[in-house]
């Protein structure tokens, strides 16, 4: 391997690692696959993008002592450098708009791009938390409209909008659940969480300072009624369910359960998350349902990871609505929309009603603005009819993945009925020293983003596929082509696939080593040959 040449590049780690690859090019980059030294290796002292006046030399007496000795290391590249820079890098990343994303429970569908169009609009994007009330009407009226549909797809009281994520969502649904307890004058200590749920689940009732008990899955994949039922008692607060669940099926026994916990002296706290699969279907609030968190960046599009902030308003059935967190939005009698905050709600908020013994404040403003905009937009653009047709056809989508797939891998719930939104397979059908690993990592080479993988725990080599309804019948095909390759080159002991990706930027790491000792400097491989 050479130095670098004068302009910064170096031939690439992926091509000289890449045993199978032609000769190797002058350059390191193969085709339009363009290799990318570190930045710190590309700049030089000196140059710069833009032009800065001359410092002010002569040094305050008073900061002497924070004047910094050396010189900043801070990467000296111009404008059109930093600019490939960051291009290149982003050429090796993968996204929806790229391609399907198929990540089981995280819902990667497209955002469509009127979402944008209207969260750009000077009225909404350049809008201050601090403005005064009476100069953002128009931004409370988006915000309680959103809140008016949740209201009506979940069919419960009231919500809060204002948690920033699903998770958070969960932790102020308990918090309700807490503060109608305190109000009750109970303490009570257990929140049991079943196996088919979410992993924040148990770690946001323990944040909020529950003693967490988990209920078996039954072989089918579903929560053993029976464990469940036998568990309630005067120290159990609550039940956290996470339905359609992460096993990709719809819990049938809720009702059964709902209304056992809440015989028991409890509440049902429901992980949304996978509302998209329901939603225009089912409402939560016919169910049992007392706080259920909606993932806006999941269900009702939005940019997603990387892509942007997640959004988690809190549905809340009458028993919970009073201790909502503040501020919120209300209607006056003659139909403006009014923000409360602490100073107002003991005047304006009656009795018993919505965040009338709200227990305090989940953040410093009213929510995602930017979220709340893009998600109204989808509602409003999709309809009522629309949003039913989400649901049907994610679930169409993945029964269509999961019976073409099923003859190749195993699928451990493929006899619990038809999936929801997800499909679930598992690696138990591979061959000795194949794994789930293998097959995610054959998907890069194939051009697609790897399903969730090793998740849900209840199953061995879990591989979780959700295609979403904004996959069409020939993407999907396509998908499900490789995925059955792969499958097949697993079944017949096809060596080459424990080492995959090979086509890739980079070859498979070591994951151990490459999250515990990251390499963040560029190394000389140790012999170019290899
Ligand atoms: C994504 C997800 C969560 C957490 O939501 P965040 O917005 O990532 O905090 C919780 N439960 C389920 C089932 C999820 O899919």
């Amino acid at each position: 391997m050479s130095a670098p040449n004068a302009a910064g590049w170096r031939p690439s780690l992926g091509a000289a690692n890449d045993s199978a690859a032609p000769s190797p090019t002058a350059s390191g980059d193969r085709g339009l696959m363009l290799e990318e030294a570190l930045i710190f290796e590309l700049g030089q002292p000196g140059k710069c993008g833009v032009d800065l006046d001359e410092p002010e030399l002569e040094p305050l007496p008073a900061l002497g002592r924070h004047l910094r000795r050396q010189a900043c290391p801070l990467p000296g590249l111009t404008e059109p450098e930093t600019v490939r820079h960051y291009t290149r890098l982003s050429r090796q990343n993968y996204a929806i708009d790229l391609g399907p994303f198929p990540l089981g429970s995280c819902t990667m569908k497209h955002n469509p791009r009127l979402n944008e169009k209207v969260a750009r609009l000077p009225g909404f994007a350049d809008v201050h938390p601090l403005q005064p009330q009476q100069t953002v009407r128009g931004a409370l009226e988006v915000i309680a409209q959103l809140a008016d549909w949740l209201i009506a797809l979940t069919g419960m009281h009231g919500v809060a909008m204002t948690p920033k994520a699903g998770a958070h969502g969960e932790l102020c649904g308990l918090l309700c659940i807490r503060a109608a307890h305190d109000a009750r004058g109970e303490a009570r200590e257990v929140m049991l969480v079943p196996d088919s749920a979410h992993g924040t689940n148990p770690a946001t009732a323990a944040f909020a300072g529950y003693r967490v008990e988990s209920i078996a899955a039954t072989a089918e994949g579903r929560i053993d009624v029976a464990a469940l039922l036998a568990r309630l008692g005067p120290d159990v607060a609550g039940v956290m369910i996470t339905n359609p669940n992460t096993c990709g099926l719809f819990e049938r026994d809720i009702k059964e359960i709902a209304d056992a916990v809440h015989a028991a002296g409890g509440y049902v706290y429901c992980d949304g998350a996978n509302f998209n699969a329901i939603v225009g279907k089912v409402r939560p609030g016919d169910l049992g349902v007392d706080a259920m968190h909606i993932n806006l960046h999941k269900t009702f599009s939005t940019p997603h990871g990387g892509g942007g902030p997640g959004s988690g308003p809190v549905v809340l059935s009458e028993a919970l609505a009073p201790f909502a967190p503040l501020p919120f939005t209300m209607r006056t009698a003659e139909g403006v929309t009014h923000l409360v905050e602490e100073e107002d709600a003991a005047a304006i908020v009656p009795g018993e009603s919505f965040g009338s013994r709200s227990f305090g404040r989940m953040t410093a403003f009213h929510g995602q603005m930017g979220m709340f905009t893009r998600a109204l937009t989808y509602i409003l653009s999709h309809g009522a009819d629309g949003l039913r047709q989400v649901a049907e056809d994610a679930v169409l989508n993945a029964n269509y993945v999961l019976r073409r797939v099923e003859d190749v891998l195993v699928a451990p719930f493929a006899a619990s009925g038809p999936c929801m939104h997800e499909a679930l397979f598992s690696d138990a059908g591979l061959p000795e020293g194949f794994t789930t690993l293998d097959i995610a990592k054959g998907l890069i080479d194939e051009g697609f983003h790897p399903m969730t993988v090793y998740f849900p725990l209840v199953v061995r080599g879990a591989m979780l596929v959700e295609p979403t309804e904004t996959e069409s019948r020939a993407g999907l095909d396509r998908f499900i082509a490789s995925l059955r390759s792969l499958a097949e080159r697993a079944g017949r002991s096809d060596e080459s696939l424990k080492s995959a990706p090979h086509l890739a930027p980079r070859r498979r790491l070591d994951e151990t080593q490459a999250a515990r000792k990251p390499v963040l400097v560029w190394r000389e491989p140790a012999s170019a040959a290899d």
